[in-house]
């Protein structure tokens, strides 16, 4: 069985566990090492069971908490070699394994695979994490908009975990000087509600289990307006599984996540 657990998402901070065979890969560690402890605990997620810790990139709100974690629990950190690059200096004796489009990672029973991402960082990548029980997780935020690149990488996934940030009404109101707008609204910035539906049923297929909605803004955003963005068009695609919101001061999960057929599917076989 394969798990998800989303510890936060938002500005201040995004991390996010799949656990399978008893061990677990974490995605992004954006806050301390001992919030994420702290988090882990509440979800009921082992610390002792991670093997690696994945990063998107290397922004505070993804990364802050990876050194010291990947240190304490003597596992790899698996980055883009931009992202690498950045981080090295402040990452004390912790390992590295590269990932991008050239370059998977095999740890424990994960397969970790990567693509870029259009964002202000070095190297931003999404990230999917396949596991030997067939499910797969795709994890994308801080997404300035949808590359081909992961319109392709976030086809035929078991769950995805994807960044729902702004609605664009609000962030024209929100107050915020027009530069930061245009930063959030840019193609390195983020992704908004209306642009998360129509990724979403654009890679809809029949096994997709679990969508999470995250990285929310708490200025130009609510989780009901997004879930009211995404939800019918979810529907319209024919979507049938769990519709989540992340939260950002509160852990999210267990995620139960199905292997890529459907249970109807593997009973029939
Ligand atoms: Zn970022
Ligand atoms: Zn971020």
């Amino acid at each position: 069985m394969t798990k998800l657990y989303v510890l936060g998402s938002g500005s201040r901070g995004n991390c996010c566990a799949v656990e399978t065979e008893g061990m677990a890969l974490l995605i992004d560690a954006g806050f301390s090492a001992r919030e994420v402890e702290r988090r882990a605990e509440a979800a009921g997620l082992a610390i002792d069971r991670i093997a690696g810790i994945a990063l998107t990139h290397e922004h505070g709100d993804h990364a802050c908490g990876a050194a010291r974690l990947a240190n304490r629990l003597s596992v790899p950190v698996i980055t883009a070699p931009g992202t690498w690059s950045r981080l090295a200096p402040m990452m004390g004796g912790a390992s590295h394994r590269p990932i991008g489009l050239c370059a998977q990672a095999e740890i424990g029973p994960f397969m970790v695979h990567a693509c870029p991402t259009s964002h202000d960082a070095a190297e931003p990548v999404a990230i999917v994490v396949r596991t030997g029980n067939g499910t797969s997780v795709g994890v994308a935020y801080d997404l300035g908009r949808p590359t081909a690149a992961v319109r392709f990488l976030l086809q035929n996934l078991s769950a995805i975990v994807l960044e729902a940030n702004h609605d664009e009404v609000q962030l024209r109101t929100s107050g915020y000087p027009p530069v930061v707008q245009q930063r959030i609204a840019g193609s390195g910035g983020h992704l908004s509600n209306r642009a998360a539906a129509a990724l979403l049923a654009e890679v809809h297929h029949p096994g997709l289990s679990v969508v999470v909605l995250a990285h929310l803004s708490r200025l130009c955003n609510t989780a009901a307006d997004a879930r009211a963005a995404v939800a019918p068009a979810l529907r319209r695609a024919g979507f049938g599984g769990e519709l989540h919101v992340a939260e950002q001061d509160e852990p999210l999960g267990p995620i139960e996540v199905c292997a890529v057929l459907g249970p109807q599917l593997e009973l029939a076989l």
